[in-house]
Parts: C-alpha cells; sequence; structure tokens
C-alpha cells in the first residue's frame, strides 16, 4: 500500500481521480483495473479511489472502465461471489429504492456487483429476481433488454434492420426461436425494440442545488455587514458516462453505422467495430447526450484518445 495522507486527497476533484485510472488503464492497454495493478502505477492509491467512490468496482464504473460489467460475459473477477450474497446486494438496493422490483440500471447504479455477475449467475435477471423474492417488472424488463441489446448488436454489425434468417450464431447471441417465444413473431420483436429505442429517456437534466449557506441568511439589523462567503461549487449532477442502449443505436443510426472520420463499417470492414465517442470528453465536463455523442471507428476511437 502506498503512503498517503488523508486529509490533502480531499483536494483532488473526482474527476482528476477518474482521470487518473483512466491514464493507468491506457497506459496498460487494459479496460479493466485490478486495486494492485492501480496501487502500482496509479498517482494515488486505491484506497482513495474505493473512499471516493464507495468502492472499486464504483470507481471503475466512473472511469467507464468497467466494459465487462454489463457485457455478456459478466465480470470474471465476481464469479467467486456467493449466490447468497448477491441476492442480499438485490434486496439490499431494492429496499434502498423503496422499490419491489429493480432494473439491471438501478442495480448497476447502487449494486456492489455487477449486473451481468447476477443474471449469469441466475440464468437471467428475472430468474434472480425470484430468486430474490423481487417482483418482475412488467414493461420493459431485463430480459426485454437483453434481446434489444443483442438486435443492436446484429443490426450495427449489417449496419441495417436485421433479417429473420440473419439472427444466427455467431453474429446473434440469441436464437431466433427465443425471440419468438418471446415476442410472438420476428416482426413483433423488431417492433418492441423500435418502440423501446424511441422511448424518451429519463429525465438526466443536472439538477440545481443551492447550497445551503449561499441562501440568504436571515440576520438581525444590527450584525456586522456580513462578509462574502466563497462558496463552495458544489459537483453538478451528471449524465451517465456511459451511453445506454437507446443513446448509442440513435447516434449510429444518424451516422449510418459507420465511423464518421474514416468511413468504415463492420457491414463493410470485416472486423471493424464501431465505438460511441464523446465529441467533447465525458471527463472533461462533455455531457452523454446525442449531441456531444459520434459514431468512430475502433482504430479512429484508439487513435484519438493516444493523441490527447
Ligand atoms: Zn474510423
Amino acid at each position: 500500500m502506498k503512503f498517503e495522507l488523508t486529509e490533502p486527497n480531499k483536494q483532488y476533484s473526482d474527476s482528476e481521480l477518474i482521470d487518473d485510472l483512466e491514464l493507468v488503464a491506457q497506459k496498460l492497454g487494459k479496460n479493466w483495473l485490478t486495486q494492485r495493478e492501480y496501487d502500482k502505477n496509479g498517482t494515488f492509491s486505491y484506497q482513495t479511489q474505493k473512499k471516493r467512490f464507495g468502492s472499486w468496482l464504483k470507481a471503475l464504473d466512473k472511469a467507464g472502465l468497467e466494459q465487462g460489467k454489463r457485457s455478456w460475459g459478466g465480470n470474471y473477477s465476481e464469479t467467486s461471489i456467493p449466490e447468497k450474497q448477491l441476492l442480499e446486494d438485490m434486496q439490499r438496493v431494492a429496499k434502498k429504492l423503496n422499490k419491489k422490483a429493480i432494473t439491471i440500471a438501478e442495480y448497476d447504479k447502487h449494486g456492489q456487483f455487477g449486473s451481468a455477475t447476477i443474471i449469469k449467475r441466475f440464468g437471467g435477471w428475472n430468474n434472480a429476481k425470484k430468486a430474490a423474492d423481487l417482483k418482475i417488472g412488467r414493461l420493459y424488463n431485463s430480459s426485454d433488454e437483453d434481446y434489444f441489446e443483442n438486435i443492436l448488436h446484429v443490426w450495427q454489425a449489417l449496419g441495417r434492420q436485421p433479417k429473420y434468417q440473419e439472427m444466427i450464431a455467431p453474429l446473434s447471441k440469441l436464437n431466433i426461436s427465443s425471440y419468438e417465444r418471446k415476442f410472438g413473431t420476428w416482426r413483433k420483436a423488431l417492433e418492441k425494440f423500435v418502440e423501446y429505442v424511441n422511448l424518451k429517456d429519463e429525465p438526466q437534466e443536472p439538477k440545481v442545488t443551492i447550497p445551503n449557506h449561499a441562501k440568504p441568511a436571515i440576520v438581525h439589523q444590527k450584525a456586522t455587514p456580513l462578509k462574502p462567503v466563497p462558496i463552495k461549487e458544489k459537483p453538478k449532477k451528471r449524465t451517465n458516462r456511459i451511453a445506454n442502449l437507446r443513446q448509442r443505436f440513435r447516434v449510429m443510426k444518424r451516422d449510418g453505422f459507420k465511423c464518421i472520420l474514416c468511413g468504415a463499417s463492420p457491414a463493410t470492414n470485416p472486423g471493424c467495430e464501431l465505438h460511441i465517442d464523446h465529441i467533447i470528453p465525458w471527463s472533461k465536463g462533455g455531457e452523454t447526450i446525442e449531441g456531444n455523442l459520434r459514431t468512430l471507428c475502433s482504430n479512429c476511437n484508439l487513435g484519438r484518445s493516444n493523441k490527447e
């Protein structure tokens, strides 16, 4: 463990801590960091990060590093966590939010583990909810989202709406018959998908909060004139760093499922992978809104971040 004073760390902003995580990940060429790797290469200690963000996973999440978390495979470092602990954490989150059912997004925000770990362990989010005695939501549950995520994956690989006979492995991770079982027909699945991506996102406008000491205080008339109190800026509530399914689909569709810099697309360039990039980097205050997002191929995207 690195020696460091506990107090002075407070002078570092969240984004400085986050930037440092990113820097180390970039240096090591990884999108995931262990605490040990960070301690060896980082400016701060992993404990500073943990303290600031609540847990190591949350720190990684802030830095957008935990790509394994929402991926299909789940998070390899969480495979040994007992089922009971996973379920208890789901229940804890539900209780905290005072809800009978929780979504994947809610869990990812408040949970201790990755939702993918839980989905993998219980064979689906609904199964996990059942095991945790939580209610199964009705409108769109996690398994809907898994189906939609897969449609997005195939859609962007083809650069257009996938056809029934194209929903096959390895391109499609889910079987066409499972779509039929769930939605009735492939057409209906597509309709549901479009309905889903066209839904408005929950409002994410930054909340403006007035710090207590900035509010006019009731002062007796005779009191000495108030000195201006330096107002500490409160960190604004920000959008999530990672674009959600809806945003990713809309941005890629807007950009024609092509890299807007070099024009590469998975449909024409095998091996090409499309990324969603922040025009103004999130770490520099750029928000995750469609106007600040664009489609880049992995080459252009990585070339870009190396130059920075
Ligand atoms: Zn490109």
